[in-house]
């Protein structure tokens, strides 16, 4: 028998991966990846197996094809208040909420235990407290008669067939936690994209970056120590430094983080830049909300005149599932769109609308963005944008997505180490040499050896795709044959 209550056994990979190889075009308004990670999140909360709701799911919305009563805008996952073929059910307003709707009612009936997040379920009234704590209890109950009336004549009959309502939910449990995930299944060569050697995929390009606010501005409600000037300053210093290693241009808005400029000046200085980007982290009113924790990026419509608009749509739904996928947040992330004419005092020029500064830097036709890195109202998000190397991967992941965008190459950026240190060989098999080639590659032409037990110490003066420079100049290493000495 299957606990309705427990841990999650599967990952939001193979919950996911198991959708999509039954139906790859889920009628979702998130990824479903993000939306398996809601299910092991709010079954976290009631003490309820996320990955056993998530089978439910697929069996009760036909792995989010829907094609029964329940239509896609109910958001409705698991038949919630669906009596017949008339009655559609709950509506729900988001994605969590609905899934803990559901954790909440299945809870219900597997104990009489108490909620341990307020009831939002608006059926748990409903439940018989108890009546059946595993899933295959639950034909008749959850879903009335539980079984196919025409091949049995019973649901004792069907249950002792392991044909009904609950055991078709464990046997999809069952299938998901037998899906390898993605990256298992490729073969060896095809998991890492291979680094582009030196590349420098901006080369031409200029890009503009606002850090969102001056000074210290927008304080975490229950952690004193973030601002949201804070962490756009440095974000947007570290964005700067990647997106020049690629090779852009990178020009920001502000000299300093105390001098403030108005929003629609902070748009029009991307004057001839390809690319405008505002910095920021998002809140829910001025309290701590821990629920709420999603990436959102803002771009413009409706601009028939340039091409700018187009652009930055297509950057943006690049970047909002980078960003997401580096915050690991609970609900994904969202692309925002505002209209591009929107003139709120009349006066025929567009330099007031809350997004000022998208239509500044409209105004120059430059493609504008607005990253909102989550929410400085969620503490995970804040304990997590605290960390300087936390904002470092975010910088690196997109600089790397905007680099992909304008190039069609995809490179990694190398995290910066300070140089020059020194080494020693290491981890060469006796007997055999280290190779130095004259670029750091395995590839390039080789310049030189060194014995598996040199003993010398080397200067490393530059770091490259895992390669070391040697301070002599006569080539690269592989640095995976060397300690740090
Ligand atoms: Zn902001």
């Amino acid at each position: 028998m299957t606990k309705i209550l427990g841990k999650s056994v599967a990952t939001a990979e193979q919950m996911a991966n198991y959708v999509l190889s039954k139906n790859p075009n889920p009628r979702i308004e998130i990824p479903i990846l993000a939306l398996a990670k809601l299910y092991l999140i709010a079954g976290e909360i009631e003490g309820v197996r996320g990955d056993l709701e998530f089978a439910r799911s697929c069996h009760e919305t036909g792995n989010f094809g829907f094609k029964g009563t329940v239509t896609p805008d109910q958001k409705n996952f698991c038949g919630h208040g669906t009596t017949s073929s008339t009655n559609k059910g709950s509506y729900f307003p988001d994605e969590f909420y609905s899934v803990l709707v559901q954790m909440q009612h299945a809870k219900g009936y597997a104990t009489a235990e108490p909620l341990n997040y307020e009831c939002l379920d608006t059926r748990y009234k409903y439940v018989k407290l108890g009546s059946a704590p595993n899933m295959e209890d639950m034909g008749g109950k959850w879903a009335v008669p539980g079984y196919d009336t025409k091949k049995y004549t019973s649901l004792e009959a069907a249950n002792a067939a392991k044909d009904s309502y609950g055991y078709k939910i464990v046997n999809i449990l069952n299938e998901i936690l037998s899906v390898g995930t993605e990256e298992a299944d490729k073969p060896e060569d095809e998991k890492k994209e291979t680094p582009k050697e030196d590349a420098k995929p901006l080369a031409g390009k200029k890009i503009c970056i606002d850090a969102g606010h001056y000074g210290k501005y927008n304080r975490c409600p229950s952690n004193p120590a973030y601002y949201e000037s804070d962490m756009t300053w440095k974000l947007h210093l570290l964005q700067k430094k990647y997106l020049e290693q690629l090779g852009a241009e990178v020009i920001t808005t502000r000299p300093n983080q105390a001098t403030d400029l108005a929003l629609h000046a902070r748009g029009t200085a991307a004057r001839n830049c390809d690319l405008f980007i505002s910095d920021h982290s998002n809140a829910v009113g001025s309290y701590m909300n821990e629920l709420v924790d999603y990436v959102a990026v803002y771009h413009l419509t409706a601009d028939t005149t340039t091409e700018c608009d187009d652009i930055s749509k297509t950057i943006a739904k690049a970047l909002a599932p980078a960003i997401a996928d580096v915050m690991g947040t609970k609900q994904g992330y969202k692309i925002l769109t505002r209209q591009a004419d929107y003139d709120r005092n009349s006066d025929g020029i567009m330099n007031d609308n809350y997004y000022g500064v998208l239509h500044g830097a409209r105004t120059v036709e430059t493609p504008g963005l607005i990253l909102e890195h989550s929410f400085h109202t969620n503490s995970t998000t804040v304990n997590w944008l605290l960390d300087d190397a936390n904002l470092d991967r975010l910088a690196r992941a997109e600089a790397q997505v905007i680099a992909k965008y304008f190039s069609g190459i995809g490179v990694e950026v190398n995290k910066d180490t300070d140089v020059p240190y020194c080494i020693r060989v290491a981890n060469v098999p006796e007997g055999d040499v280290l190779n130095i080639r004259k670029e750091p590659n395995a590839s390039a032409e080789k310049t030189g050896e060194l014995a598996y037990n040199n003993p010398n110490k080397f200067t490393i003066v530059a770091e490259q795709n895992g390669w070391g420079k040697l301070k002599s100049g006569i080539g690269w290493i592989n640095l995976k044959y060397s300690v740090k000495v």
